[in-house]
C-alpha cells in the first residue's frame, strides 16, 4: 500500500509540474522549430543537412516527453461512450502498421467477437499506442507483435504480444511506477499513464513476461459492457 501511495504522489507530482511547465517550454520549442525548417530549406544543404535533420528530430522527442507530461496532467473526466474495441483497433492500425515498420516488426490483429464496452475513445487508443510502442521498442531485431482480443467468461479481454527481449523481475515489480525506464531515451512516463487509463475503465493489467517476449493483458469487468 506505501509504495502505491508513493507512486500515486508522484503521478500527481507529474501532473502539477507539467501543468506549470510544459506549456512554457512548449513556445521557444516552437520557434526554434519554425527557424530550423527555414534554415533546412534555405541552407547549403550538403553541408547543414543531417545536422539540421538531427536538432529536428531532438525537438520532436522533446514535444513528445512534453505531450507524456500533459497527458498525465489532464485532469479531464472520462468520456465513456458506446465502442466496439475492435473498431477502434482497426481505426488505429494504419498507425500501427507504420510504427512497426521502422521497426521490421509485422503485426499481426487477432480479434474476436466482442460486446460492446463504455469506453473513451482518445483514452483506448493512446493505451494500446503505448502498449504497442514498448512492444516494438522492446523487439529491436524485428519480429511479430500481436494484438488480441477475446470474450470468455464474460470478460474482455484485449492483450499486446511481443517477442521481444522481456524484463527481468525488479523492472516487472515495479512496472507502472512514473520515470521507471531503462531506456537511452525513454521517459518512463508510457506505461503510467496506461495503468491510469485503465483504472479510469475500471479495467485491469496483468503481465506475462519471458525470454520468448512479453504479454500485457487489459481485463474489462462486466461492468463496463453495455447490454
Ligand atoms: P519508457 O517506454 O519510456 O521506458 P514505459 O512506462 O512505457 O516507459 O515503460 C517502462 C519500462 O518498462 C521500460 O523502460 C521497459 O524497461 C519496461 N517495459 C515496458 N514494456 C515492455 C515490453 N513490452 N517489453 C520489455 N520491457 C518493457
Ligand atoms: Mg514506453
Amino acid at each position: 500500500l506505501e509504495r502505491l501511495a508513493t507512486r500515486v504522489d508522484k503521478l500527481n507530482m507529474a501532473g502539477a509540474m507539467a501543468a506549470s511547465v510544459a506549456h512554457e517550454i512548449r513556445n521557444p520549442l516552437t520557434t526554434v522549430c519554425g527557424y530550423l525548417q527555414i534554415m533546412a530549406r534555405e541552407a547549403d544543404l550538403h553541408k547543414y543537412e543531417k545536422r539540421l535533420v538531427l536538432m529536428l528530430e531532438e525537438l520532436n522527442r522533446a514535444n513528445t516527453i512534453i505531450s507524456e507530461y500533459l497527458l498525465l496532467a489532464k485532469d479531464k473526466r472520462v468520456e465513456l461512450k458506446n465502442h466496439c474495441l475492435n473498431t477502434l483497433i482497426n481505426k488505429i492500425s494504419p498507425l500501427i502498421e507504420a510504427d512497426a515498420a521502422n521497426f521490421n516488426v509485422a503485426v499481426s490483429l487477432r480479434l474476436q467477437e466482442l460486446p460492446t464496452l463504455a469506453l473513451d475513445e482518445n483514452e483506448i487508443r493512446q493505451l494500446i499506442l503505448n502498449l504497442v510502442r514498448n512492444g516494438l521498442e522492446a523487439m529491436p531485431r524485428g519480429g511479430i507483435l500481436v494484438i488480441g482480443t477475446s470474450f470468455e467468461k464474460k470478460e474482455v479481454v484485449l492483450w499486446v504480444q511481443d517477442q521481444g527481449t522481456g524484463m527481468p523481475d525488479d523492472i516487472l515489480q515495479n512496472l507502472g511506477t512514473p520515470f521507471l525506464t531503462t531506456k537511452d531515451t525513454g521517459t518512463g512516463l508510457g506505461l503510467p499513464i496506461c495503468y491510469r487509463i485503465a483504472t479510469r475503465h475500471h479495467a485491469t493489467i496483468n503481465v506475462k513476461t519471458g525470454n520468448q517476449g512479453t504479454t500485457f493483458l487489459i481485463h474489462f469487468s462486466q461492468s463496463h459492457f453495455v447490454a
